[in-house]
């Protein structure tokens, strides 16, 4: 099954448009964001998506049925209102910076006698049923569960999507409105379908080389701290284990039994992804780590750079 991408809308197989009202301007997206639509049908949902009301209007770029069809409702440069009250690493109001994709799922079901009911008094077979707690908190509950096809597409979605607009993460309506959103919920792997599209860049730390004539490599992230090992040499490559805002911890690739902090000032990426803050590309003295790295540092300061690449 191919699926592409041509002015912002999809082309393919199982694919079809319609036009929702409920959009808001143009938006260059940053994320993709799963939902599941709490109803009965995709045509449900759909006309649902797609009609302008006295207040609460709700909208997606598309909705995903159970057999992998698509319909998509809005070009996905296309601020679509999926996300509400949303917040995610320093973003707030995800509908402006994200995709959104509707499944088709009923979602959270309860056992009415020996049945499992939707919120709107469908029953549905056990077969059809996964029982799970949701991350964010409560009981072991029945929730409506996804079908092979659904998941399969919303790889092979979540993969082209991620690719053409270059997104940053994968999320869940639960990750960016978790106390009041349980959607997509435990039933959808979503783990690893975030894993499975972004994963590949996360699995493999970064290579740095050592850009300084020599470099101090030290237990810790603070020039007072002892050093590990003798200084590395101008061209050593390193991998990237963790990154601090002034100092990261490296392995040496052609002797792993080293391992420890080096300043940020005399590494840089190999392969052209490097940390996330430009000043400290600057070449500095020519040996070891400078003596200013043992005044008051700044901790932490994990970007979402940093966080893109799994750290
Ligand atoms: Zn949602």
């Amino acid at each position: 099954m191919t699926l592409k991408i041509e002015n912002h809308q999809l082309v393919g197989d199982l694919v079809s448009h319609r036009s929702t009202p409920n959009h808001g301007g143009i938006m260059a997206p940053g994320y993709l964001i799963f939902h599941y639509t709490a109803g009965r049908s995709v045509a449900g949902s759909v006309q649902s998506l797609c009609t302008r009301k006295p207040r609460g209007n709700a909208s997606a770029h598309v909705v995903l049925g159970r057999d992998g069809e698509i319909v998509q409702l809005a070009p996905f440069n296309v601020v679509t209102w999926h996300a509400g009250v949303s917040q995610w690493a320093g973003l707030v109001g995800l509908n402006s910076h994200s995709i959104g994709i509707e499944m088709d799922n009923a979602g959270l079901l309860k056992k009415v006698g020996n049945q499992y009911q939707a919120w709107f008094a469908k029953a549905y077979p056990e077969d059809e049923v996964t029982f799970a707690a949701h991350r964010n908190g409560g009981p072991v509950s029945p929730w409506h569960a996804y079908t092979e096809a659904q998941i399969e597409r919303a790889i092979e979605l979540a993969e082209l999507l991620v690719e053409h607009y270059d997104l940053q993460d994968v999320l869940g309506h639960e990750d960016i409105a978790p106390g009041r959103k349980i959607d997509p919920g435990p039933a959808f792997p979503l783990a690893a379908v975030r894993s499975r599209v972004i994963g590949r860049e996360q699995d493999e730390p970064a290579r740095y080389v050592v850009t300084a004539s020599s470099l101090n490599i030290r237990k810790g992230p603070d020039a007072s701290f002892e050093r590990v090992a003798a200084a590395l040499k101008n061209g050593t490559e390193v991998l990237l284990l963790e990154a601090r805002d002034r100092w990261s911890l490296v392995e040496v690739i052609a002797d792993p039994e080293i391992e420890g902090w080096v300043s940020n000032a005399y590494i840089t990426a190999r392969s052209g992804r490097g940390l996330a803050t430009p000043r400290f590309t600057v070449a500095g003295p020519a040996s070891t780590d400078p003596t200013f790295a043992s005044s008051k540092l700044k901790k932490g300061g994990k970007g979402k750079k940093a966080r893109k690449h799994g750290l």
